[in-house]
Order: structure tokens, then sequence, then C-alpha cells
């Protein structure tokens, strides 16, 4: 059996544990910096590992070649590799009394998405007409067109209980005036954030006694840090104090998500005709899962281009991104609203305000509605 290790700072490590059950057996040393390596021959590895380890050596201790770990017989090492043995040569290493908690560290990944698009789309079923087939042949018959005669569409702040825009739309003509309503929704969202770009609202709120810790990290704050004021793009409001790295690795997604339950398999199809609506500068850039279904279809809406410092040409888009909510939940919305508490209903009951809860109820139930 040979094994190689790599003295890493004094840190031994199993690189290789050869298969061979051979009775010579040598294990290697392996010192390597990023330009040389030297192997140097182990005469008692057990010893070695002791002593890095800073254990007291002793003639009955073995060692498991896979892992480094001291058993105190060879009945033991046996039970030991039973498991060990399974999986590749490898160092446990517990962690010190600094590191024993885990944290997270992506704190970028944690921000919420400021304003979310949703949409539900409805058609009647046309029936078609077609001459019978022969039964013996195989083949496939057209039965209905679904022709789409109505949407609805609201658009949601975070942090907001209140819907922000809400449209019902019904009639024919219904997809050319959904398309005109996201370009109109895309070209208001970049307005806020430019509009927002530098905080102005309430200083009171922004309270300079109160920074303790960074509302991103967690952290407290040491004298050393820069500590900046950090504020939503959208809304204006104050979020909190941060680590100027926290809040430069805090980035807002560059779209604004449009979700709808059942997208992939429904809605996209409707989507993707009312794409011939739209204006002859918007861009389109697909996720295709197969060459009919779109994983994400995004849409970037044109608002202004301009000539940089290199004289070159910079078109500004502001993107909208359809995305399938079924997902991220794997159930009908029937069964997803039934699994939610009453009082989680915040934005339907504040958006039918004067309703009874009779009402409301009727409102988040599947059924017939005269
Ligand atoms: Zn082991
Ligand atoms: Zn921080």
């Amino acid at each position: 059996m040979l094994i190689c290790s790599r003295l890493q700072q004094l840190d031994l490590v199993p690189v290789h544990l050869s298969k061979s059950e051979e009775d010579f057996e040598i294990d290697l040393l392996l010192l390597s910096d990023e330009s040389t390596h030297h192997y140097v021959l182990i005469l008692n590895l057990t010893k070695l590992v002791c002593a890095i380890n800073q254990i007291q050596y002793r003639s009955q201790l073995v060692i498991c070649k896979s892992c480094f770990h001291i058993c105190r017989s060879g009945d033991r090492l046996r039970e030991h590799q039973r498991g060990c043995l399974e999986n590749k040569p490898a160092r446990v290493k517990m962690p010190n009394e600094s590191a024993k908690d885990l944290v997270f560290k992506n704190v970028q990944a944690r921000w919420f998405v400021p304003l979310v698009i949703y949409f539900e789309l409805e058609s009647l079923l046309q029936p078609v007409q077609g001459c019978e087939r022969p039964p013996e042949t195989s083949h496939s018959q057209f039965l209905q067109i679904h022709e789409p005669c109505g949407y609805a569409l609201t658009v949601v702040e975070h942090s907001n209980d209140n819907v922000l825009f809400l449209k019902q739309e019904r009639g024919p003509g219904c997809l050319q005036t959904f398309v005109k309503d996201l370009h109109i929704l895309a070209r208001d969202f970049y307005e806020r954030k430019r509009a927002h770009m530098i905080f102005t609202g309430r200083v009171e709120e922004a309270d300079p006694e109160n920074k303790e810790l960074c509302w991103i990290c967690e952290d407290l704050f040491n004298a050393e840090d820069e500590i900046v004021l950090d504020h939503c793009h959208f809304s204006n409001k104050f979020l909190g104090w941060s680590h100027s790295q926290c809040n430069l690795a805090r980035r807002t997604v560059k779209f604004t998500p449009v979700i709808a339950h059942n997208l992939q398999n429904y809605d996209l199809h409707h989507v993707c005709l009312a794409l011939s609506h739209c204006e002859d500068t918007t861009t389109f850039q697909v996720l295709p899962s197969t060459e009919e279904k779109f994983q994400s279809l995004t849409l970037g809406v044109f608002i202004k281009s301009f000539t940089n410092s290199r004289r070159a040409n910079v078109k500004v888009y502001e993107y909208l991104r359809f995305i399938d909510s079924l997902k991220f939940m794997n159930s009908s919305l029937e069964k997803l609203v039934r699994n939610l508490p009453s009082d989680k209903f915040q934005l339907l009951r504040n958006q039918f305000k004067g309703k009874t809860p009779e009402q409301i109820d009727l409102l988040c139930t599947k059924r017939f509605h005269p």
C-alpha cells in the first residue's frame, strides 16, 4: 500500500491510498509548493501524525491511513475502517473554538425582490369543426382552440401591504393590451429606480445614533468599519445601516419577475403569441427546456440610448422575466390557498376593503362564480 501525504503548514493531508494489498507497502510524504514537488520516505507514519497532533506516541497506537484517525488497537482500527474505507482519503478536521459556528456568508443572495408582477390569462374554448377520420389510421384531431379572452395583472411591492397596481381587461384584443401594459410598467419601474438612486427619504428614520449592527450581515460594527446608509431604490425606504462592502455585495436583481402559476404549460403559449404586438425595439431572451416549452422568457423593454465617453452607442433596457411559480411551489393554486392561514391574505383584504369575511372566503375558493 502506498500513501502520499502533503505537509501544508504542518498540516498532514492524505492524498492517495493505493488499492493493492501486497505485503510490501511504503508511506511517502509529498512536500510541495507552487512549483516544486519532492517525495520523502516516511519510516513511521503513526509517529509523524502523533507529532503533528501533539499526542504522545505509543507503540500500540495504530493509524487509519485513509483519514489519519488514531486508534488504540488493531480491533478498533478494523471497526473504524469498515465505514471509513468506503470514502475517498480525507482528513477530518474539527473546527476550533473561534470557528465553531456556521455563518451564512452569501449575504447578497438573501436580498428580496422589490417588485413582482403576477398575472393570469383566461381563455374561451372554441370548438373546431373537422371531418371524420378513419379510425384504423393514426391521426391527430383538433378539438378546441383556446382563445384568450381576458387577463388580470397586479404589481406587488416588498413590505407593502397594499397592491401597487391592479388591472383586469376583457375582450378579443386583450393580448395586445397585456403587452402594452407590460411596456408601461417596465418604463415606470425604470423611472422609479432613477428617481431613488440617492436617498431622499425621511432622515429621522435613519437614526444615526442607532448604528450598532449591520442589517445585512448582522455583525456588530467595529470602530474602523466604513458604515453607509442602505435604502431601497424602488420605494426610497431606509433599510438600515450597513458595512460598505455588504452594501456593495447586496445587489438587486436586474429584472422584475412576471409570475403566473403553470406558466410553462399554459400561459406562456399565449404570451409568445402576444409578443408579435411588442415594440420593434423590444429584445427577447429565452431559456428553453424543449422547442415549445421555455423555463423563462426575458423581455427587454427599450428605455433610451446614449453615446458614452468612448463614443459607443449604449442602449438601456428594463427587463421583465416570465417565470413559473409552479416550479417553486409544486401544487395547484387551490391547494396552496387552502394551506395558507386566513390571516395571511393581507393584500387581498386591503384590496377588497369593506367586504365581509364570508365574501373574502368566497374569493379564496375555487368554484363556479355566477
Ligand atoms: Zn479512517
Ligand atoms: Zn455587514
